[in-house]
């Protein structure tokens, strides 16, 4: 079945006619936590360790020894033309100047955000024509789910006048989109909203801006500040590079789908040293290549840290464990706002309730690549240790608490998705009925949908127990929904 996915690109796609959404069988990232083996080691069937050069010097065992040999006798630079990309010559120049390798963290962090050649920089990477695609392109019913969830939120808040609703990594805003449409008939709540969208890309910035409908009010008061306001429910948006530029002051709702899993991560591998990490390097044939660091490197501070919150049991079997900085200091900046300000955080990704091991995949045109392969031109994800966001968030203060993870499946099913799916089949063609079952199995079934009567190689494959949904919320809000 992976094979078939993975070696097949579909060459058709089918829209749904309600909300012109894609349900196709393009590649969702999460596909080989359940397609490849359940083992931690075995994460990433495609990530193969260290180069396969180095890898037939040393072929056995967790404990090998790496040629370091290229470390520090990078080739001499050559003035011949290359047919490298900017990214390509970007990361090997940092490798030259540096003096050595960079870290895996480094390469992901350059390859997905670079300013200027990053992946998510200059595209629009999502849904049949890019590389992948998200729940919320799936079906507007993620999006009115997600809009339940806060709506229930701001209740239990007791109906605050004022509220940032966050998004973090909005791809598209097509979930901000169909929350806003659907939470827009209850005016006490879209009125107490400002939006505000955490997104690096100014491309994905502009596609964003013109899917929530803004426009910059117009006024004429000199000095002021002129508003972007949402048509789809009359709400100021704005947008920031960081969540620190969010002001705060008032309640949070902060929502993020795959935000996480786009986290750069470093990657550490058992030794007979001890653990190592492994760093991209530049071969003699100017080729990227794994090679493992000679001395401790500064994320090894993680590394402890994130075992300290583990059984010493779950360590003992890995060879490989990857550790997400990024993701630990965001989490701690949620949570503590959250703690100042009130409110919560929903964290839906796919991952591991556990200690992650060796995760990191690559995807290009719905296809499972190389890592090292023409970075820029793919993205790379790996994924969420949900273990690890509950630890950093329980270390921030006792007035925090985090709720799950549960699947995505029992949080969807728990808020009505059921419900809604029925009453849109009320009043749908046999066209939008099956557009609309097949994208109500991609987000709550598991494995190949069984209803299933087209190509084979069309079939729905659900995400429902694949991804988890976690809550972080400050206590005074109580237990949040559905997590009780
Ligand atoms: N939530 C969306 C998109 C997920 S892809 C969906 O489910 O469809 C990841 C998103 O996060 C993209 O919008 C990407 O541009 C953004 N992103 C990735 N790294 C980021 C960073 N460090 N800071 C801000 N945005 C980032």
């Amino acid at each position: 079945m992976l094979t078939r996915h993975l070696l097949k690109q579909a060459s058709t796609c089918r829209h749904f006619l309600l909300n012109s959404k894609t349900s196709s069988p393009f590649l969702t990232k999460s596909i080989l936590f359940t397609s490849s083996s359940s083992s931690p080691e075995s994460q990433s069937p495609t990530n193969t360790f260290v180069d396969d050069k180095v890898k037939d010097q040393y072929p056995t065992g967790t404990s090998i020894s790496i040629d370091r040999s290229a470390l520090y006798n990078l080739p001499e630079h050559s003035h011949e033309p290359t047919s490298d990309s900017e990214l390509v010559k970007h990361l090997k120049g940092i490798i030259k100047f540096r003096g050595g390798p960079i870290s895996v963290a480094e390469y992901m962090e350059e390859v997905l955000t670079n300013p200027k050649f990053g992946f998510y920089i200059s595209r629009d990477v999502f849904g049949a024509e890019g590389d992948f695609i998200t729940s919320p392109e799936v079906s507007q019913m993620f999006g009115e789910m997600v809009g339940v969830w806060a709506m229930c939120l701001w209740e239990q808040m007791g109906r605050p006048k004022q509220v940032n609703l966050v998004e973090l990594g909005p791809g598209r805003g097509t979930l901000m989109a169909d929350l806003l449409r659907s939470a827009s008939k209850f005016k006490s709540f879209t009125e107490s909203l400002h939006v505000h969208m955490v997104e690096c890309s100014p491309t994905l910035q502009k596609l964003q801006h013109h899917n929530l409908k803004c426009f910059v009010e117009d006024d004429n008061s000199d000095g002021v500040e002129k508003r972007t306001v949402s048509m789809l429910a009359g709400i100021p948006v704005s947008w920031h590079a960081l969540l620190e530029q969010v002001p705060s002051g008032m309640p949070s709702i902060i929502i993020a789908h795959e935000f996480y899993d786009a986290l750069p991560v470093h990657q550490f591998q058992r030794a007979s040293r001890g653990w190592c990490e492994k760093m991209v390097d530049v071969s003699e044939d100017s080729m990227f290549r794994f090679v493992l660091s000679p001395q401790p490197t500064p994320a090894t501070l993680y590394l402890m840290r994130r075992c300290k919150w583990a059984a010493p049991k779950e360590i003992e079997k890995l060879g490989q464990i990857e550790v997400c900085p990024k993701a630990m200091d965001l989490t701690r900046t949620i949570a503590d706002r959250i703690r100042c300000d009130g409110g919560g955080a929903l964290i839906i990704d796919y991952g591991l309730n556990g200690v992650v091991s060796d995760s990191l995949q690559a995807i290009r045109k719905h296809k499972f690549i190389n890592i090292l392969d023409n970075p820029g031109s793919a993205d790379l994800s790996a994924y969420v240790d949900f273990a690890s966001i509950r630890h950093s968030a329980e270390e921030v203060s006792e007035d925090i608490s985090v709720h799950g993870p549960m699947t995505q499946s029992q949080f969807l099913g728990a808020l009505g998705i059921n419900f809604r799916v029925e009453a849109l089949l009320q009043n749908c063609t046999d066209e939008q009925a099956d557009s609309l079952r097949t994208g109500y199995w991609r987000l709550v079934g598991e494995g190949e949908a069984p209803f299933w009567e087209g190509p084979d190689e069309l079939v729905p494959i659900g995400m429902g127990t694949r991804y988890l949904a976690m809550a972080i919320v400050n206590k005074k809000q109580g237990v949040p929904v559905p997590f009780q």
